[in-house]
């Protein structure tokens, strides 16, 4: 029981929005765009310390999304460098 009130009523059962799988899909909350994180996110906190600009972390959800996305090469660069930093590979540059 340790830890169970700390859970979301709607998440502990089952219809929050803050389950990982639905944040992934019809709530998505990935700002539109190439970059986005999926959810084999760590919430390591990695893509946030380097581009915190265009990273946060949903505290709800323990995982990371694109909250802003990149426009200039700087910006570009920096998200660049954040998904290769990822340690699990969660961030994506579908290039659209
Ligand atoms: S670097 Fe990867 S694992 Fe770490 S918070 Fe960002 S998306 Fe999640």
């Amino acid at each position: 029981m340790i830890g169970v009130q700390r859970v979301p009523f709607l998440y502990q059962i089952g219809i929050s929005h803050y389950s990982r799988e639905s944040i992934m899909s019809e709530n998505n909350i990935n700002a539109k765009g190439p970059y986005y994180v999926d959810q084999e996110c760590i919430a390591c906190d990695a893509c946030v310390l380097i581009a915190e600009k265009h990273f946060k972390i949903d505290e709800e959800a323990a995982l990371a999304y694109v909250c802003k996305q990149p426009h200039t090469p700087e910006e570009i660069s920096l998200c660049q460098e954040a998904m290769e930093a990822c340690p699990v590979e969660a961030i994506h540059n579908d290039g659209q």
